[in-house]
């Protein structure tokens, strides 16, 4: 764990400027991935349920990428720029830069080719870490690592299913943070947390209780 930070901490000092000039060319052709946090958030900025709003806003009503228009513009893009700013995805928060996560937890960086006609400037004024400070996404980081690492978790129990034969699958909407969290404390005569990153954890809880309750549900069976 120890080399995992320093090696965050030496990538994230690594010399990276960039100067948006709202030519909004970054939002246009582009896939902008979602999780379920982002999707709550904007959910939450936008006076919709993630619910409806997956339905409204996201590809084919999955919530794992925004819609576009027929000409191919982000269907939050509006005239003078982005109308979800305050609740952009963490992609349109890092850009120009991309960022991998690795198996082992570590994370690669990298400079995105820009659009032809882009006027955003690459510079070496700052580090790649004021840049994501400057853009707020850690928390965004965050919620997309605990994510990332519950869907490993969940296809290495359906591999193990799959290789035994036999199938099982996921509700969908196990993935829609705030219908699961709203309907659990529902059952439980709660009110939902109202900070969104609270429910966040909530949700991430209930979906390991979930890989929990498939695992017990196979130890049973053996
Ligand atoms: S969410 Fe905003 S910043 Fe991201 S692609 Fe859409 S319009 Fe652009």
């Amino acid at each position: 764990m120890k080399n995992i930070s320093s090696q965050h901490e030496a990538a994230r000092k690594e010399r990276f400027g960039y100067t948006c000039h709202a030519c909004s060319r970054c939002c246009r052709h582009k896939h902008i991935q979602t999780n379920p946090y982002e999707i709550a958030r904007l959910a939450s900025f936008v006076g919709q349920s993630s619910s409806q709003f997956r339905t409204q806003s996201t590809l084919d009503g999955e919530g794992t990428a925004l819609l576009q228009t027929p000409d191919g513009d982000c269907v939050f893009l509006g005239p003078d720029g982005c109308t979800v700013h305050p609740a952009r995805p963490l992609v349109c928060r890092l850009y120009p830069l991309g960022r991998h996560r690795m198996g082992d937890g570590s994370e690669r960086w990298h400079r995105l080719e820009p659009h032809p006609q882009s006027l955003g400037e690459y510079s070496e004024s700052g580090t790649i870490g004021d840049y994501f400070e400057d853009q707020d996404a850690q928390g965004f980081i965050d919620a997309a690592d605990a994510y990332v690492e519950w869907v490993h978790a969940a296809t290495e129990i359906m591999n193990d299913i799959a290789q035994d034969g036999e199938t099982a699958a996921f509700d969908a909407g196990i993935l829609d943070m705030d219908e699961v969290v709203t309907s659990w404390c529902a059952a439980r005569n709660e009110a939902p947390p109202s900070d969104v990153e609270a429910r966040r954890s909530l949700h991430l809880k209930l979906l390991y209780e979930e890989l929990d309750h498939l695992k017990g549900g196979r130890d049973e069976q053996d």
